[in-house]
């Protein structure tokens, strides 16, 4: 027998144990043991077996490194499908986790017995497939349809509790896995329970109008992702065929996802999420201890912070400039701990240890010489930092490290007002800090090495995807952003409506339009980004001229009630407004020039190629030292659409010489603003990708 699955005769029992370190996955060896293992028990005089994983779970699910390769026998519907039709019992006993095709091998067995802290899922749809062996047909037999539904269509794993109250389960059992698993055997063979199929058990109702009514939700929801819309489509079919027609189908929508750009953009994200923190720069650099963490300026950004360092068990002391800033900050904090004691994050009792013990909010920087991480986020202004980055390099302990949380600012710069420059780094959090995922961690010229790892150790106690990013104006997010926002500009001074260019946008998959997020953030934002860069102009530039006037009528965005749209009780997500088309149309005239129509596609090409071009020269120049790590930023901090798998990966998939003569055709226009990006050119020469730098 293959050495991942082990058989073993114990008297009436058999036990068979899943052992393949890390997790289990169902690879290969694993698969052909499973069937190997029930043929022997099926000989065997053992009169029930039990399988369970060794390690620290059950099976973690399919082995995605087979993902995309010719399949091998014995495919793992036909593995699930030998267990269920063993002629003795057989009882799966799971801990930790049973997910994807894991959960599927259980379903396959007759009962099941699950101890606490297991969870049960099928998270398939997260990689851009639907369960392929038989998870869509089996578990709405035991769970009903709207609770599979929930668990295939978001991907989002169950309790053990909840398993058994759902009907996935049978059984909450105690203490190892096994021992449960032996206890219920023996229980069933006191009752004389015989093998208990799945598929024999009768399929829910057809209820059409719950199917509509999901698939229309999820719709709304999805913005163009179409794997949880496959798997609804399965579950729907166990309501209306046979389970054999059932099983069928499932298996054509899983071929079919398989097939989808979108999964590869999902299992692209996958994978470049676990490799962004692996950096040659801090291999084997152990990073510096920290438990106190010191914020100063308790605003937006600065109880944010405070606030995801408090919920992972750090503790803050928070420095505002007077009294009455410092006691606001503190209200921000409770009211953000409150929200997360109500989402049930955190319970009341150390919502209420930690504004006791955790938190302190103070004025003047004294009381920062404890922390071992110091935390700028002041005013977005040099001369303010560079004086509190003085008064920090006098208070902060020898070896603290010295973060600013800058947007845009040379931490180069700012780092030469300190007398410890390789102490001092760039934290930029995005907004709000405790929810947001992603962390640029810039580092600069003279940063230690420990400094960035300690970043990077940081970044993971947060709970947050960590990107490096080298100094310049406005890092690897905000220096894209700002040059795919000037192409969204100058569509708006040619031709196309905010409206438009919003739409559009969403249909591509982000969450929001680029003028949706300008209202949500402050146009008073962009203005003074506009009036900071106002001597780096150049006279080629296009410029938004009407969106200087939409912030001198005061009209800011949502905080205002009135920015690109309008937000009020009638329309509460804000509405266009026919004011602004007209403040933009004599913006034109102004410019001089003649607007022309759009199409939704062009739209989203021109936004794309502007994205993918700045992308390459940010990559070029080292400030993103691979592809991967600007597809992360552009996914976790700029809502970029995860089945697209991020700007570099989406201009693979398109090809690069396609972006690239795209970009030359706009040049004709434009040749200021469109110029290709050297490497770009390269690649597209070459007829390489952006992922052949990701190493
Ligand atoms: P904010 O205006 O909301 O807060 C700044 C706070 O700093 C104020 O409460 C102010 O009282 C305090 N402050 C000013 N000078 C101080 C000093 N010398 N000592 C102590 N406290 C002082 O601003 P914000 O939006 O929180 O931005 C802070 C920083 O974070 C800026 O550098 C900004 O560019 C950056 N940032 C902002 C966002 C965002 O979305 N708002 C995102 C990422 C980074």
């Amino acid at each position: 027998m293959a050495g991942t699955v082990h058989f073993e005769s114990r008297g009436r029992i058999a036990v068979i144990t899943v052992d393949h370190a890390p997790v289990n996955a169902l690879g290969r060896d694993v698969r052909a043991g499973l069937v190997e293992a029930i043929e022997r028990f099926e000989s065997d005089a053992a009169e029930i077996a039990v399988i369970h994983g060794a390690g620290r779970l059950f099976i973690g699910g399919a082995d995605i490194s087979e993902f995309g390769k010719p399949p091998q026998e014995p495919s793992l519907p036909d593995v699930v499908n030998r267990i269920e039709a063993c002629t003795k019992p057989v009882v799966a006993a799971i801990h930790g986790a049973a997910l994807g095709g894991g959960l599927e091998v259980a379903l396959g067995a007759h009962y099941r017995v699950v101890v606490p802290g297991a969870s049960l899922g099928l998270p398939e749809t997260k990689l851009g497939v639907i369960p392929g062996a038989g998870g869509t047909q089996r578990a709405p037999r035991l769970a009903g349809v709207e609770a599979t539904l929930d668990m295939v269509t978001t991907g989002t794993p169950v309790s053990a509790a909840r398993a058994v109250e759902m009907g996935l389960a049978d059984k909450l059992g105690q203490g190892e896995a096994l021992e449960a698993g032996l206890a219920y055997a023996e229980e069933l063979l006191a009752q004389g329970a015989g093998p208990r199929p799945v598929r024999a058990m009768d399929a829910p109702a057809h209820d059409a109008a719950l199917f509509e009514a999901g698939r229309s939700a999820l719709q709304k929801k999805l913005r163009g992702e179409v794997a949880p819309l496959a798997a609804l489509d399965a579950v729907e079919a166990t309501t209306k065929l046979s389970f054999d027609e059932g099983l069928a189908e499932e298996r054509r929508q899983f071929m079919k996802m398989m097939e989808t750009p979108q999964r590869a953009g999902l299992i692209h994200a996958f994978f470049i999420e676990r490799k962004v923190a692996k950096l040659p720069e801090i291999e084997g650099v152990a990073p510096r201890g920290f438990s106190q963490i010191g914020v100063i300026g308790g605003g937006t950004m600065g109880a944010g912070i405070a606030t995801a360092s408090l919920l992972r068990g750090l503790s803050v002391t928070l420095a505002e400039r007077d009294d009455d800033a410092a006691a606001r900050a503190r209200a921000t904090i409770e009211k953000n701990l409150a929200a997360a004691v109500k989402r049930g994050k955190l319970s009341e009792d150390k919502r209420d240890a930690i504004l006791s013990d955790a938190l302190s909010c103070v004025t003047g920087y004294d009381a920062l010489s404890g922390a071992d991480v110091i935390i700028e986020a002041v005013f977005e202004s040099m001369d303010v930092k560079k004086e509190v980055f003085r008064e920090l390099d006098r208070v902060a302990k020898p070896g603290a490290v010295l973060a600013t949380n800058t947007s845009y600012l040379d931490i180069d710069e700012i780092a030469q007002a300190t007398s410890r420059p390789a102490d001092v780094i760039g934290l930029h959090f995005f907004s709000p800090a405790h929810v947001m995922k992603l962390l640029e961690v810039v580092v600069a010229k003279e940063t230690a090495p420990e400094v960035t790892a300690t970043a990077f150790a940081l970044g993971k106690k947060l709970g947050k995807v960590s990107v490096r990013a080298g100094v310049c104006d406005g890092f690897i997010g905000n220096r894209i952003l700002a040059h795919y926002r000037a192409a969204a500009d100058a569509m708006i001074l040619d031709g196309a409506s905010p409206y438009q260019i919003d739409r559009a946008l969403r249909e591509f998959g982000f969450p929001m339009g680029p003028y949706q997020v300008g209202d949500l953030a402050g146009l008073d934002i962009g203005y003074m980004t506009r009036q900071r860069k106002a001597d780096q102009r150049h006279e080629k530039d296009r410029y938004p001229g009407w969106a200087d006037t939409l912030y001198e009528m005061g009209r800011l965005g949502q905080k205002t009630g009135r920015g690109y749209y309008i937000y009020d009780e009638e329309s509460p997500r804000g509405r266009p407004d026919p004011e602004v088309e007209e403040i933009i149309a004599r913006e034109r005239e102004k410019q001089g020039v003649t607007p022309r129509d759009f199409t939704d596609a062009e739209i989203v090409e021109r936004y794309m190629a502007a994205m993918v071009n700045e992308s390459a020269r940010v990559v070029e120049e080292g400030i993103a030292q691979r592809p991967l790590d600007v597809d992360v930023t552009l996914l976790y901090g700029y809502g970029f659409p995860r089945h697209r798998g991020g700007p570099m990966h989406h201009a693979d998939s398109e090809g690069l010489a396609t972006i690239r003569d795209r970009i030359r055709r706009y040049a004709e226009e434009d040749d200021h603003f469109w110029k290709v990006a050297p490497l770009l050119d390269r690649l597209a020469n070459e007829n390489s990708t952006f992922a052949s730098l990701n190493g």
